[in-house]
């Protein structure tokens, strides 16, 4: 780890005010400031790693809220993923870890595979006799908590259904490289064939390469930082087969580590011209306004965004949404409160911390109501899963959407 990212912090407090876990504990040791205190005792040797040193460190959501608040450009939530990343190259994989991250993950067809028994346990109506009956309150409470985030899936993943290239409407402006992530594809296709769609509708050739692989975010989410590795040689080498003008995603999560593959692979010669063709969604949209509004009818909805951490404080794209959003005659946006502020989900945070998960979620559907919005949009698989259970057990009446699929809804009503 670099000493001098660990020094650089002047202990302001500035950040104090945006770290989600600092705002429910006010404890100094779950704030941005005492984990780099924290990890650079622990460099200096004054420290060792205990259980409940660690425990601060791993109640960090890498949200990176205290990076966009930070004067001196430290980075609490990076710093503790590297120290992560480190610790887990000394001790080693454990056999879950391996199991997920290693065998699992970075096999496209081996993910579809794995849920074929959720989908039929959705299918066959025993997922409804088992809320009903409340059965998982028995098992273990991580069982029940994923059971629970689980929204339906589709029958098929996209990465199965869709053309590997997806022509463009029109005169061809250029051609892009769609990197579609593995929660897209597998939960959210509607989304991502929105993306397709407003793409090719907007003149551009789609080619979404069948053998890209999971962009290796939760490799590192996991301390995995050779697998990450692994994932970025093999997706800069298939993406370079292709002469794209951009790379483009609609996966927030999956853009920001994207971005990163020049820094990640240091050295390797085509990692920084990859990662320098990556745009979010929203960015090329945005490129387009003009011709966008020409396909665009109105939707008569009151909407309101909410900023994907990996969007807003990874990627710094706070403004392109918005403005997309208000391309739509007859939208009414209106801004929620703390839009950036984390929801909780966070990987599996969700899951391995639940109670402060759901502390740092309430805050944020009470700003939802408060908003008085019909439409929650947002741009991130793992948002989209934290809200939607969020929203379906306090606030049914709110409906919840990826950006392209408003936009592409309010094309469909166009072609009416
Ligand atoms: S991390 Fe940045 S904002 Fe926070 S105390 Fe240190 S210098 Fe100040
Ligand atoms: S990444 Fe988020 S949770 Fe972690 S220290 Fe920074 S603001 Fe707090």
């Amino acid at each position: 780890m670099d000493y001098v990212k660990l020094i650089n912090c002047m202990r302001c407090g500035m950040c104090l005010p945006h770290c989600p876990t600092y705002k429910e504990t006010f404890l100094e040791t779950a704030s941005p400031r005492g984990r780099v205190a924290l990890i650079r005792k622990l460099q200096e040797g004054e420290l060792d790693q205990s259980e409940r040193l660690l425990e601060y460190l791993s109640l960090c959501l890498d949200c990176q809220a205290c990076a966009s608040a930070c004067p001196c450009g430290v980075n609490a939530g990076e710093l503790v993923a590297e120290f992560t990343c480190e610790r887990k190259s000394d001790t080693g994989l454990g056999f879950m870890e391996d199991l997920i991250l290693r065998k699992l993950v970075p096999h496209p067809d081996r993910l579809e595979t794995s849920l074929a028994p959720l989908r039929l346990y959705q299918n066959s109506g025993l997922q409804k006799l088992v809320r009903t009956l409340g059965v998982l309150k028995m098992f273990p409470k991580p069982l029940d908590r994923m059971e629970g985030l689980l929204p339906p899936l589709p029958a098929r993943s996209l990465r199965q259904e869709i053309r590997e290239v997806t022509p463009a409407v029109g005169v061809e402006r250029g051609k892009v490289g769609f990197f579609l992530g593995c929660v897209m594809s597998l939960i959210f296709s509607d989304a991502s064939r929105a993306t397709i769609r407003l793409l090719s509708a907007l003149g551009y050739t789609v080619i979404t390469p069948k053998n890209q692989v999971c962009c290796g975010a939760p490799n590192m989410l996991g301390g995995d930082l050779a697998g990450l590795k692994d994932a970025a040689r093999t997706n800069i080498d298939i993406f370079g087969g292709y002469d794209v003008d951009f790379i483009v995603t609609d996966c927030g999560g999956c853009g920001a580590e994207l971005k990163k593959y020049g820094h990640h692979l240091d050295g390797y010669a085509q990692a920084e011209e990859f990662s320098a063709k990556v745009r979010d969604i929203s960015q090329v949209l945005a490129l387009h306004a003009k011709e966008l509004c020409t396909l665009l009818k109105p939707l008569d909805k009151t909407v309101t965004y909410h900023d994907p951490c990996h969007i807003a404080h990874c990627q710094g794209i706070r403004k392109e949404p918005r403005d997309l959003l208000k391309l739509i005659p007859g939208l009414i946006y209106q801004e929620l409160e703390t839009a950036d502020a984390c929801c909780g989900s966070a990987g599996t945070y969700n899951i391995a911390k639940p109670e402060m998960s759901d502390r740092i979620l309430q805050r944020k559907l009470d700003t939802v109501r408060a908003s008085g919005a019909e439409i929650l949009v947002t741009s991130n698989p793992g948002c989209l899963l934290q809200l939607k259970k969020g929203l379906a057990d306090q606030l049914p009446g709110i409906r919840l959407m990826h950006l392209t699929e408003v936009l592409s809804e309010s094309m469909n009503s166009h072609a009416e």
